[in-house]
Formats: structure tokens, sequence, C-alpha cells
């Protein structure tokens, strides 16, 4: 039988972390937090599978869910003491979700269920406090009203400002126990009169209205969205979380914060966090209050004069320090708290797992190591590879004087630089058109998230290190500064004021999310150094991981760039991008639209220099690692012109009859140049390209090895191959260039002739290839491509669709499609090396930067992936990773 609810409260628990499947990732930790003996307030968790049950059975509640919430009710009034729907000490209950991997306000709350115009009294006997308690009870109303019942939040703000007004009270704070009294009599008036539903008196119809409705929020587009951009499925579902109510809002010796163990930023191991005095949740999260430092050393820092709670509250500071430290002991990680101290006493809301960015990631691994609390493998474990990727952000030079217009947080790392948009759609359209933008906000909610996702970088005027828009930049390595509060978003004129200037929409402004100034203008940037920390991170990731990192790279400057990064040779040199520059594209054409073998001969010749010099450079920068050039795999159509003034242009310049190349363009006009006359294909009609370059390689190889003193063993890769018999031809033509230049240079070469596997013919006739091939490189653009049967140019019509709706979970030309191409590959392997045992696998498509598909390649046992240099290192983290998961280390 299916177990419905878990309780935890009391120094106790059902659950603990290890169900966060079950529990969702707030329910889990709770439980943990419960069973460490920590102050959390008694609750249950209904788990996700009953989510699942209400969409799979028309909205409604499993059967059973009723008696064991009624049961997990029973357990939290008497861990309280209180009873709820009492009408002496009343418990009040908080519902909210809690899916598996947090989804930051993307769906719903409801707290102080359990009020009506009983309990409302006994809470205000309860609390000594009757403005408290009507101010508790509207709010509750307002979230009801809204949650629960559909209603926009402006039908109450309606009567609450005319209400306002007619008192003449300017601020909440300012309206009385007895007033909040009326407004809530208003409040329910409307709802009976407008809204056609009254509310529920009842708190047992209050509490089913609530976790129904937290149910719904899983399916709210907000969080539709928000699942899509982070690969979250939706049968995973939310649990709700229903726990006693504490009151961070019962006057001056109460408070509410969120904190990290460690600074998120740079994760310098200082307790990080910021509270409210006098406050909710929700109103720190919502970074309409700006709120102060928990530390006093944070105090100082930020120059504020509103106290620390280290020297407001001492003695709740305590506490919280000491659960701080006893969490991060327990957990081996760094946290992200929240908490509320009802007079005086501290309570623990959430922990979890803090989000970081990249360097705080690399700081807070390695400090822990150094800490004797994980080892090298965890911390290489725990770093998500592509957010090394922040790393890599450019920021802005220092010793350019730019004109600081604002100063705000550093919420998120990195420089942008853009036109200022002041809405989410202003962003979207910008993108669209190609522009880049800086979305500009007073502060940020869910629904700018499209916008923030169009934007370069975020500013913010309000709210701090953790609001909406701090947290959501950093999860999307997104450059944010937020809570700039010198600078003044004027909506009605479109203008962003700072002190002394006004800026338009569409002026330009930069952004550094790592100082957190403002600049007026587009600034000059800097290329990131890498850290002490990430230099430590990789030196245990080369240890652990089994496989090498190679690059893609053809230029110089790629393979400079991949080896300062630590490539371990070249894994896929694409001759014909060396061709795309300069003059060298008209000889590549030449060569191309030459129709006699001699015509092309001549064009080779012009080539053969080119090429050699090239290789030569190439392989002195990778001197002491494999280079692995790939024969000329030119699809026509990418180097022949198209525009009829282009044609003649081209035509005049190589010195031909504009009419006959036109001719000749006609004439090698393809209807599929994917599937066309390409790869091998080119060298079978056309011997001499291959012969050419062969000559190129090996001399190459020759004048490297005379000035570097050291051999080069090239590995030469036939592109396109199907048949064993295309890869004889060709080897074959490889092989008797290669006795010409022994013969002539006296120098014995060592080579190696292999194929790429990107054709599923010969990944099935593997082991017949093998007999041929010294080596496979599967190219899994191509493998995507022809075991999809859908073009690599042209999936971008329809893919987007498929994901959208649910044919396809990812793009396989991003994420190896490890069923049907990943099948290939193994069964490519495995047959290749039946053949040839020891067989050298690699892989050069694009998947080989992708940190899923190089886990994939570790289980099917690869010796190296080759990616574009700048994903070298998420490469090598990936793999060190994989090596790990798969349990080779
Ligand atoms: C491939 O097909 O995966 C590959 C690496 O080659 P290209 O992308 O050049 O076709
Ligand atoms: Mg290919």
């Amino acid at each position: 039988m299916t177990r419905w609810v878990y309780a935890f409260g009391g120094g106790k628990a059902d659950g603990r972390a290890s169900l966060h499947e079950k529990l969702g990732g707030k329910g889990a930790n709770l439980a943990e937090m419960s069973s460490l003996g920590l102050p959390v307030p008694p609750g249950m968790t209904i788990v996700t599978d009953a989510c699942l049950h209400y969409y799979q059975h028309g909205r409604s509640f499993p059967d059973g869910l009723k008696a064991a919430v009624v049961e997990g009710l029973q357990r939290i009034e008497e861990t309280t003491g209180r009873k709820f729907g009492a009408k002496a000490r009343p418990l009040l209950l908080a519902v909210r979700s809690g899916s598996r991997v947090s989804m930051p306000g993307m769906m719903d709350t409801v707290l102080n269920i359990g009020l009506n115009d009983d309990t409302v009294a006994a809470l205000a006997e309860d609390t000594g406090d009757a403005r408290f308690a009507w101010d508790s009870y509207r709010r509750f109303i307002e979230m009801y009203g809204g949650v629960v019942m559909g209603l926009g939040q402006d039908v109450f703000e309606e009567i609450l400002e005319d209400e306002k007004a007619r008192l003449g009270r300017e601020l909440d704070p300012d309206v009385t126990g007895e007033e909040w009294q009326a407004i809530v009599g208003r409040y329910k008036a409307m709802l009976a009169e407008d809204a056609g539903a009254s509310f529920p008196e009842d708190p047992m119809a209050q509490l089913w209205g609530a976790v129904g409705a937290i149910f719904s929020s899983w399916m709210n587009p907000r969080a539709i969205a928000y699942r899509a951009m982070h690969n979250i499925p939706s049968e995973w579902g939310t649990a709700v979380n229903v726990q006693a109510m504490v009151f961070g809002n019962l006057g001056n010796s109460s408070a509410t914060g969120v904190a990290f163990t460690r600074n998120p930023s740079t994760g310098a191991r200082e307790l990080y966090g910021e509270f409210l005095v006098n406050a909710q949740g929700e109103d720190v999260v919502a970074g309409i209050r700006t709120p102060q430092s928990i530390t006093e050393a944070a105090r100082i820092e930020t120059g504020s004069d509103r106290p620390s709670l280290e020297k407001l509250m001492p003695e709740a500071f305590a506490d919280f320090l000491a659960v701080c430290k006893r969490l991060e002991a327990h957990y081996k990680d760094m946290l992200d708290l929240e908490f509320t101290i009802e007079r005086g006493k501290l309570w623990m809301l959430q922990a979890r797992s803090g989000k970081r960015t990249a360097r705080a990631a690399l700081r807070i691994a390695v400090d822990m190591v150094d800490e004797g609390l994980i080892s090298e493998a965890d911390a290489v474990d725990r770093i998500d590879p592509s957010s090394l990727d922040q790393l890599l952000h450019p920021t802005i030079d220092p010793t350019a004087r730019g004109d600081v217009i604002g100063q705000g947080l550093p919420a998120s790392p990195g420089a942008a630089t853009g036109e200022i948009v002041l809405t989410s759609e202003g962003a979207i359209a910008a993108r669209k058109e190609g522009r880049k933008v800086i979305l500009v906000r007073t502060e940020t909610s869910p629904e700018d998230i499209h916008g923030m996702h169009a934007a370069q970088g975020i500013l913010t005027t309000r709210g701090g290190m953790t609001s909406h828009a701090a947290v959501v930049a950093r999860g999307m390595g997104l450059p944010c500064v937020c809570g700039a509060g010198s600078l003044r978003v004027d909506m009605r004129n479109r203008e962003l004021v700072a002190r002394g200037v006004k800026l338009r929409e569409g002026d330009v402004i930069s952004i550094d999310g790592s100082s957190g100034h403002v600049l007026q203008g587009a600034q000059p940037m800097l290329q990131p150094e890498l850290s002490g920390d990430f230099e430590r991170i990789m030196g245990w990731a080369d240890r652990i991981r089994r496989m090498r990192v190679r690059t893609n790279a053809e230029t110089p400057a790629d393979a400079r760039a991949a080896r300062a990064f630590g490539a371990e040779g070249i894994g896929l040199c694409r001759t014909e991008h060396m061709f795309f520059e300069g003059d060298r594209i008209d000889v590549m054409r030449e060569m191309i639209v030459a129709e006699t073998v001699d015509e092309r001969r001549a064009a080779l010749a012009k080539l053969l220099p080119m090429q050699r010099a090239d290789f030569a450079e190439l392989f002195e920068i990778m001197h002491g690692t494999p280079v692995t050039i790939r024969l000329l795999d030119p699809p026509l159509h990418e180097f022949l012109p198209k525009a009829e003034d282009e044609i003649d242009e081209v035509a005049s310049r190589i010195g031909m009859d504009p009419i006959e190349f036109r001719e000749r363009i006609e004439a090698l006009h393809e209807f599929n140049p994917m599937l066309g006359h390409r790869g091998c294909r080119l060298h079978i009609s056309h011997p001499e390209i291959v012969e050419m370059q062969a000559r190129a390689i090996f001399e190459a190889a020759v004048e490297a090895a005379r000035k570097t003193g050291a051999p080069v063993v090239p590995e030469i890769m036939v592109p396109v191959v199907g048949l064993k018999t295309e890869l004889d031809y060709v080897k074959a033509r490889i092989d008797e260039v290669a006795r010409s230049v022994i013969a002539e240079s006296g120098l014995t070469i060592e080579y190696l002739v292999g194929t790429m596997i990107e054709l599923p013919r010969a990944a099935l006739r593997a082991h017949v290839i093998a007999e041929v091939a010294e080596f496979f490189s599967y190219g899994t653009n191509d493998l995507t491509q022809t075991t999809f049967g859908m073009s690599r140019d042209d999936a971008s019509a329809f893919l987007p669709t498929y994901i959208q709706k649910g044919i396809i979970e990812r793009d396989p030309f991003v994420n190896l499609d490890f069923d049907g191409v990943g099948e290939l590959i193994r069964i490519a392997a495995e047959r290749g090396r039946r053949t040839r045992p020891g067989l050298k696998l690699g892989i050069c498509g694009e998947h080989g930067g992708d940190p899923v598909s190089i886990h994939f390649c570790e289980e099917s046992g690869l010796d190296y992936v080759s990616c574009s240099p700048f994903r070298v290192p998420i490469a090598k983290l990936a793999a060190a990773q994989a090596t790990i998961r798969v349990g080779r280390v």
C-alpha cells in the first residue's frame, strides 16, 4: 500500500534526506533536520505520488490520503499542544509545495490556514496582540483568495487602498487591529458578492482547498516553463508540506531570514545572510523591503547603519550559528537555510544545498577537502561541469575609466553590455531582432523568467543577494547586479534615473556582476584568469579520469587555446575549415569546380604549401600529443557562391569565364549536399585530393620532427566511410604517398590511418572495417543525422516542436541519443574490437563536450573525447565524474 504521508517534528521523523524523490527536497530535509533534533515546526509531507495520482484521476485525491492527513494532524496537535480550529490556542498551518529539485517561486504557498471568525479571536487572545491576529487573518484571505480561489490580488488591493485612504493610513503597519477587522469584513463581503464563492470558514475545508491548489500549481504556466528550461520531467510531481505556523511577524523580538552557510558568490567561509525584523518569510524572498545583514562583519562591510542579527538578537544568533555548524558537518555541503525567530525562539524552516557561482563551488569544494570534510573525488564529483562556463566569462577591464553610474550587489558574476530594456516583453522582442539588452527592473518576479533568458544581464534596483533576480540569474549563469538603490526605474517616462543622468530605454549600459558596478556605455572586457582552486580541482580530475580529452581545432589560435586548457591532442582537424579565410577559399573553389584532372592538380599544387605550413604549425604546437587530421570533407554548398553578383566576382578572381563558372556550379548542384559528394566519396572520385593532403601531412611531419627533434605520429582520418572498400581505396593512396615521402626524406614516418564512424552501415560493419582502420572516431553529428534520417541543417524547423510536444525529450544533436545512436556506438565498439583488440576509440562530434554524453562515452569504454577548446575543462571534469560514477575509481 502506498504511504501517502510522512510526519516530522519533536525530534523525530518518518522520512529522511534520501527519500527526496518521494518527499521533495523541502520535505526530505525537514525530516532530516527534525531527526537531528533541530528546532523544526512539526508537520507532515504529502508525497509526490499523491500529486501524480491527482493528475491521473481527474484532479482527485487518492483513497486513504484523508485519513493519513488527519492522523498527521493529530501528531502536530500533540507536539504543539494546540488544536486545529479550536477556539482556544488554535493551531494554524502553512502549506507549501516542494518538488524533487527546487523551483524557486514557481509554485504556490498558503499560510495561516485555520483562521476564521472564531479562531482569529483566539489567536488575538493567545498572542495578546489583536492587531497581529487580524493582520494575519487578512493576509490569509488575500493568499487564499489568490491561490485557492484564483482571484487577482488587485481586488484586495483596491479595498485595502480605499480603506487606507479613508482612514488616512499611509503604510500597512499604521493600520490598527480594529481597522484590519473592518477590512477583513469588506474582503469577505466582496468574496461573497463578486466572486460568487464564499470564503470557507471550516479549517478542514481550507486545508484541502490549499493542498489541491498546491498540486494544481505544479501545472501552472510558470512552473511548466521553468521545467522546460531546466529539463525537469513533469512526471516528478510535487510534494506538499503541511506544517505548524511559526511567526516572524509577532513584534520586534521576531524576525525571519535566509542564509547561506558560506558566501555563495565567492565561496568564502563566512555565514552569509539577510533577515527582516517583524516580517514573514515571503517578505525576504520577495525583495520588497531591503533586509539587514545577519553577521556584524557583513554589516560593517556593506556600511549599513541598521543592526545585524548578531547584535540585535545575540541568543537567537548563537543558536542559529550552532545549527549552521551542525548542518554543514552533517550534510558536508554549503547550505541554503530559511529560519524564523518567533519571540526570541529560533525555528528552522528549510535547509537545502545552496546554489552557488562556479567560483564559489570550486572554493567550497577545495576548502572542504582541506577541512577534512570530503575527499578529493567528492570535490571533483560535486562541481557541475557546465558551470565552468561561468569562469570563462569576460569581466570589465578595471583599468578602463568607465563612468560608474550606480553600485549594487554583485549577485552573479560576469560582465555584460547591452541596451536598457525595462520589460521582459521588450527583452524578448529585442532578442528576436538580434539586439543585446540588459533587463532593468525594480525587482524581478517569476513572470520575468523568459525576459531574463533573453537578456545578456540583469540589473535590479531593489532586493538583496537572495532576491528572485539574484537566485535565478546565478542559476542561469547570467551576470546580475541587484539592489542598486541609487538608481530608479521610471516606468512612466521609460527611463533609468541615476544621480546626475537620465538614461532612456535603448541607451547602452554595462554591468559587472562581480563588482556590482553599473556603467554607462559599452566597456572594454578582460578575459578571465583561472584561479588556484580551479587548478587544484582540475589536477584531481586529471588524476581520476580514465578517458583522454582532445580538442577539435584547425587554427593555430584554437590549438594554442586548447593546449592552455590542457587538451591532450587534437581529435579532429577539419581540413576544409582551413580554407574558409582570405584568398584561400578561392583556391579551394578553383579545385572544386575544376573540370579536368590537370586543372584540379594545378589548384591542388597551390593548396599544398598552405596545408603543409598549417600542419607543421599544428604539429609543433601540439608536440608530444597525438594529432588527428581528417581528409577534406566539404559539403560543396558551403564553399560555392550563391548570389549572382558574388558568382561574377569569384569568377573574375579565379580567372574563369562567369558563364562557364555558373554552369559548373549548376552541374555540381546537389539536392542533399549533406548526403552528397562529400567525405571519402570525393577522394575516390578525385584521388589527387587525398594524394595532395597526404603529402602535405607527411612533409609537415618531417619538417616538425626535424625542428622539435621529436617524432610526429600523424593520425589520418577518412570521413563518411560506409564500405570497407572505400577505406581500402583511400588508404592505398595514403600508403603510396607515405612511401614516396619516406624515400625522399630518408626519414621513417610512423602514422595511423583510421576512419570516422558516422554512418549506420559503418557501425554495423565495424568488424570488417576494423581490418583496415587502425582507429575509430565517432562523428556523432553525422551519425545522429543519418540514424534519425534528420538533416542537421533542417532539423531546427521541427525539433523544437518535437521537444515541446514531448515527442522527444532532448535535442539529439546536443545530447547523444543513448538508445539509438548510442546502440550503434556500442555495436561498433564491440565489433571493431573483436577484430582488432585494443582498437582506439574516440568521439569528435559536438557531443564530445556535453557532460551527459561524456558519461555515456565512459560507460561505452571509449579512449578519448574531443571537443571545442573552451569546453576542454568541462569535458575533463565530466570525464573524471564519469569515471567516479561508473565505479572505475
Ligand atoms: C561529425 O559528423 O560528427 C563530425 C565530427 O564531422 P562534421 O561535423 O565535420 O561532419
Ligand atoms: Mg561528419
